[in-house]
């Protein structure tokens, strides 16, 4: 089971059964050959609550007090590296971090979606269905990544 289905499943119970989230998040780091710990449970769970992206604060805020930032930042480390999560950058330029969907592996993401950040509620939201179009490059420069982020106002906010 990727994540897109353990998400879609979450959202189907209305997140009520913790103990169910917290054995899905179990068996996504297992699936992604991530060490099982209580914070990296915790943290997984958190994303899987939640259909943004999420800053550090927000997962510092969210979390048991008694971790610090660098277990926090060591996990986010190792959910990226495993093709757990990737990054998104907000118009400010402050990076957060989403869901992946279910094709990315360790060191093989292929999250090449639109990213949209809405100027309401202030949430960054990945368009897993809406590619980046193709970029056609002026001679001599080379792709090495990109953001591609829309912003708007997303579904939930009253326009
Ligand atoms: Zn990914
Ligand atoms: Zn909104
Ligand atoms: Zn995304």
């Amino acid at each position: 089971m990727g994540i897109n289905e353990a998400t879609k499943i979450l959202i189907k119970h209305q997140f009520t059964n913790l103990e169910s989230m917290g054995k899905l998040a179990e068996h996504l780091l297992e699936q992604h050959q991530v060490r099982k710990t209580k914070i990296r449970i915790e943290i997984l769970g958190f994303f899987m609550s939640k259909t943004y992206a999420l800053s550090h604060a927000e997962i510092e805020n969210a979390i048991d007090p008694n971790y610090d930032r660098v277990t926090i930042y060591r996990t986010l480390k190792s959910f990226e590296e495993q093709g757990l999560i990737h990054k998104v950058l907000d118009e400010s330029g402050t990076s957060k971090y989403a869901l992946c969907a279910d094709h990315c592996v360790g060191h093989k993401h292929h999250d090449s979606h639109v990213h949209f950040s809405c100027i309401k509620c202030g949430h960054t939201f990945c368009l897993d269905d809406i590619s980046i179009p193709t970029i056609n490059l002026p001679m001599d420069y080379q792709l090495i990544g990109y953001n591609f982020l829309v912003q708007g106002i997303c579904k939930d906010c009253p326009k």
